[in-house]
């Protein structure tokens, strides 16, 4: 229905599964990794009106592509949407935060000085860091937390400060996903599925249409038939995107 977290340029078979995601999904964020992939991706996947490319630089791999900064800041003013940016505090990482914070902050930066961008937002074991991140720079655009994994207190802040949310099927395989997401205000809220790093129990990547579970979940935590909900849904996708306003 909605992938608003994608990697879709990372499926063994991506160009074949392009022609359904366009056709299963009303909507579809391909959230690049880096400056470079943006731009490879972009030329490739072109022609699926509901199918947008993000410029991104994922925090797992900062110190690699850290010389990619100035190219990436180039490219915002002509970049529609940016991800996936944002910090990761867990302990395989930790040690680059200096280097995240920096590319994080002059991105930013960037996309103030651009008049805004809808940012996908990844902030594993940093969401305070992140939310410093956004505060510093208000007029950045609209952040959208993916797979928010932080504690209730964050995310009251995250919520303060104007974010919204994606989530997806991995996240609310656990007890604290489906709680997190229950906290969530359901107008700032979209689907993803964040493969194929997210994947099955049995090992497989999610497809980006395989958000059903989650439609599931929403159901019960905010007590709405499935209609509605997907209601609510489109509806936010509608505010996010700029269509239909
Ligand atoms: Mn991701």
């Amino acid at each position: 229905m909605i992938d608003f977290h994608s990697h879709l340029d990372l499926y063994p078979n991506a160009l074949s599964l392009l022609p359904r995601v366009a056709r299963e999904n009303v909507f579809t964020l391909v959230v690049s990794t880096s400056p470079k992939a943006w731009l490879a991706t972009s030329k490739v996947f072109s022609g699926y009106a509901n199918i947008k490319i993000a410029l991104g630089l994922h925090p797992e791999i900062a110190v690699a592509k850290a010389a990619e900064k100035d190219l990436f800041i180039s490219l915002v003013a002509q970049a529609e949407y940016v991800g996936e940016v944002g910090l990761d505090g867990s302990p395989r990482f930790k040690a680059s935060l200096p280097v995240q914070r920096a590319i994080l902050d002059a991105v930013l930066a960037e996309c103030e000085r651009v008049g805004g961008r809808v940012m996908s937002l990844h902030s594993r074991g940093a969401a305070d860091q992140v939310l410093d991140a956004l505060a510093a720079h208000p007029k950045a655009g609209t952040p959208v937390l993916h797979w928010f994994s932080g504690t209730n207190k964050q995310l009251s802040r995250a919520v303060e400060q104007g974010a919204w949310f994606s989530v997806g099927p991995s996240m609310i395989a656990s007890e604290k996903g489906r709680q997190l997401v229950a906290e969530m205000p359901r107008s700032r809220l979209l689907l993803e599925t964040d493969g194929p790093f997210a994947t099955k129990p049995n090992g497989t990547p999610w497809l980006p249409w395989e958000t059903t579970d989650v439609m599931a979940v929403l159901c019960e935590a905010w007590e709405m038939q499935r209609e509605q909900m997907r209601d609510q849904l489109l509806c936010n996708l509608k505010v996010i995107t700029g269509e239909g306003t």
